[in-house]
C-alpha cells in the first residue's frame, strides 16, 4: 500500500533521445493506473525508472513517502511482473515463488504461508511441484503474478504482462488480474499498448505520447471524440 509520485521525471538515453520528457503523476493508495499509448511513447521507460531498472536523468520518484532515485531495485518496495514471465526454468513453481523471499531472508514458515496464500488467490495450488516447462502460458503468467504477490510490496508494476498470450487467454487473465487487485488492493502501475486492456483494468488511464502525458482520467471519461 502506498502512494507514488512522479515529479518532472526525464529520461534521456545516450545519443540524446528523450524517451520521457518531464512527466508528473500522482497515484493514490490502492489505485490501479494504466499507462497506455503507441509503441515508443515512453511507457516502459517510465515503469523501469519506477522499478529502478533505468536511471532517471532528472526529476524525483517518491514511493510511499521516500524519494527512491538512488535506491537499487531490490530495495524498492515494489514487485514487477514481466511479459516474458522471467521464471527460473530449473525450479519448481513453489521455489520460483519462494525465491525472492529466501533472498530476503524470510523464515521458512512465513515463506510457506505466503506461497500457499498466493497459490490460493491464483488457483495454482495443484501446480506447486511442477517446473515452468510443464505449464501453459496462462499458468506461467499466474506464477509470475504469484512471485509478485508473495512479496507483499507497496506497489505492483506490470510491463505488458499479457502480450504473449492468445486473445482468449488475454481476456481471461485480465479478469484474473482485476480479481487479484480487488483481493490484495496493492497500488498498481500497469503498462500496455492495448486500449481495451487499459479501459477494462484501470481506475485511471494515463495516455502517453512522445514522452509526454497527453490525457489522464477514469476510463469512462477518455477516448470520447464527439
Ligand atoms: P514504449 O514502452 O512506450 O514502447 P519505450 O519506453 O520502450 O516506449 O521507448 C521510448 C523511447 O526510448 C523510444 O524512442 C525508444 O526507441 C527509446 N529507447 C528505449 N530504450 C532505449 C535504450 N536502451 N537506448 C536508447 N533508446 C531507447
Ligand atoms: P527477486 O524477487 O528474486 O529478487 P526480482 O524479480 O526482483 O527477483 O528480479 C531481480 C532483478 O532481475 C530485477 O530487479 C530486474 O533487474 C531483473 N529482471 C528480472 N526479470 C527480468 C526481465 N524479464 N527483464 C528484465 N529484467 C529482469
Amino acid at each position: 500500500m502506498a502512494q507514488v509520485h512522479l515529479r518532472k521525471i526525464v529520461k534521456e538515453y545516450e545519443g540524446g533521445v528523450q524517451a520521457v520528457k518531464g512527466i508528473d503523476l500522482d497515484i493514490a493508495d490502492h489505485e490501479f493506473v494504466v499507462l497506455v499509448g503507441p509503441s515508443g511513447c515512453g511507457k516502459s521507460t517510465t515503469l523501469r525508472m519506477i522499478a529502478g531498472l533505468e536511471e532517471i536523468s532528472s526529476g524525483e520518484i517518491d514511493i510511499g513517502g521516500s524519494i527512491v532515485n538512488d535506491v537499487p531495485p531490490r530495495d524498492r518496495d515494489i514487485a514487477m511482473v514481466f511479459q516474458n514471465y522471467a521464471l527460473y526454468p530449473h525450479m519448481t513453481v513453489y521455489d520460483n515463488m519462494a525465491f525472492g523471499l529466501m533472498l530476503r531472508k524470510f523464515d521458512k514458515t512465513e515463506i510457506k504461508r505466503r506461497v500457499e496464500n498466493a497459490a490460493k488467490i491464483l488457483d495454482i495450488g495443484m501446480l506447486l511441484d511442477r517446473k515452468p516447462k510443464a505449464l501453459s502460458g496462462g499458468q506461467r503468467q499466474r506464477v509470475a503474478m504469484g512471485r509478485a504477490i508473495v512479496r507483499d510490496p507497496a506497489v505492483f508494476l506490470f510491463d505488458e504482462p499479457l502480450s504473449n498470450l492468445d486473445a482468449k487467454l488475454r481476456v481471461q487473465m485480465r479478469t484474473e488480474i482485476k480479481k487479484v487487485h480487488q483481493t490484495v488492493k496493492t497500488t498498481t502501475i500497469y503498462v500496455t499498448h492495448d486500449q481495451i486492456e487499459a479501459m477494462t483494468l484501470a481506475d485511471r488511464v494515463v495516455v502517453m505520447n512522445h514522452g509526454n502525458i497527453e490525457q489522464v482520467g477514469p476510463p469512462q471519461e477518455l477516448y470520447h471524440h464527439p
